[in-house]
């Protein structure tokens, strides 16, 4: 008999940012990942006396560590009767996105992201700073440009797993990258963008070098870490009115947005850094100063989709597309 390795993964319930975790299930060969169980007493989902928590798959796909026909499981948490554990946002998310299913929404995400060799960013000086952010975002040469190799190795893995990953780049902080998920649907975007972060960490640990998701990894004059979300609905992509119907809609809830855009976004969003106060709303077209860009080339097509600037690289993926579905289509299903 043989068998396969299957690593489960799924989000903790750590406040006011979750973690990932994950556990190996040794598996025959041919069987489906069955549901599995966990101690939720030790990732803050559950008390001692009551500790079981349940993992249920939602995505699975081919292992690139691993290799060899091992796979990645990511769960959801359920309660032992089956419904939805309340750290779990991914069922709100699945409701919202079958509501509004006509609207055939894609959501694409930026996730930037720093690594780290201890206590400082990869490649900085033991003392003092690197020189001035300016020429390092999409750099090239060992002088600005730190963990190629690392980024390179998890580009392939996103690629060996068939996670929709559409590209990388290297950041306006040294240390700091980019890789991007998706268009695929609010749901489908948000579980792979969640295995790649796992990758992201697992990666890291081959190299000796921490990933981190923090939103201001460093004070001062550095570029912080966000995950820019670019959507569209049918209509969008067919007629430009909605795009702007869209960015509108957005202003009108924005403090629900900035609630839950991740933890500490107001380090973040200061209006220095290509941002825009998180107090303050503002679209416009290719305004990377902007809550909200609509990319120039949008604006010539008349169609297309618009970019939310706002979300933290630390935020939940599962909330930032549901959110956006509601106030979107629930604008748009209102006329
Ligand atoms: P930026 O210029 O902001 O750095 P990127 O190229 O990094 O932009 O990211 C743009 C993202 O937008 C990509 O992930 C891409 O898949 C996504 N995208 C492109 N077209 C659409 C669309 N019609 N709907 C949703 N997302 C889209
Ligand atoms: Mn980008
Ligand atoms: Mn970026
Ligand atoms: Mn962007």
């Amino acid at each position: 008999m043989s068998f396969y390795k299957a690593e489960y993964i799924w989000i903790d319930g750590t406040k006011p940012t979750a973690k990932l975790r994950s556990k190996s299930k040794v598996i025959p060969t041919g069987e489906k990942p069955p549901v599995w169980a966990f101690d939720g007493s030790s990732t803050n989902q559950a008390t001692g006396e009551n500790s079981d928590c349940v993992l249920n798959p939602v995505f699975i796909c081919p292992d690139p560590i691993r290799k060899d026909g091992h796979k990645l499981v990511l769960c959801e948490v359920l309660l032992t009767d089956m419904s939805p554990h309340p750290s779990n946002t991914r069922a709100a998310c699945a409701a919202v996105s079958e509501k509004y299913a006509d609207f055939d929404t894609w959501f694409g995400i930026e996730q930037e992201y720093t690594y780290f060799d201890g206590a400082r960013p990869l490649g900085w000086p033991l003392n003092g700073f690197p020189a001035p952010q300016g020429g390092y975002y999409c750099g090239v040469g060992s002088d600005e440009v730190f963990g190629r190799p690392i980024v390179e190795d998890h580009l392939d893995a996103c690629m060996f797993a068939g996670i929709g990953i559409a590209g990388i780049n290297a950041e306006v902080m040294p240390a700091q990258w980019e890789f991007q998920i998706g268009p695929l649907s609010a749901l489908d975007t948000s579980d792979q963008l969640w295995v790649a972060r796992w990758l992201l960490y697992r990666i890291g640990e081959n190299h000796h070098v921490s990933a981190t998701l923090d939103p201001k990894p460093v004070h001062g004059d550095w570029n912080g870490a966000g995950a820019h979300t670019n959507f569209s609905t049918r209509q969008m992509r067919e007629s430009y009115e909605p795009c702007v119907a869209a960015a509108e809609a957005l202003g009108k809830r924005a403090d629900i947005h900035i609630a839950n855009y991740g933890h500490r976004i107001e380090e973040r969003l200061t209006g220095e850094h290509e941002t825009l106060s998180y107090n303050e709303y503002r679209y416009g077209v290719s305004d990377r100063g902007a809550s909200v860009r609509i990319p120039w080339q949008v604006h010539r097509d008349q169609k297309g989709y618009i970019e939310d600037r706002r979300p933290n690289a630390n935020c939940d993926p599962y909330t930032v597309t549901r959110l956006i579905l509601e106030t979107v289509c629930g604008a748009a299903s209102q006329g």
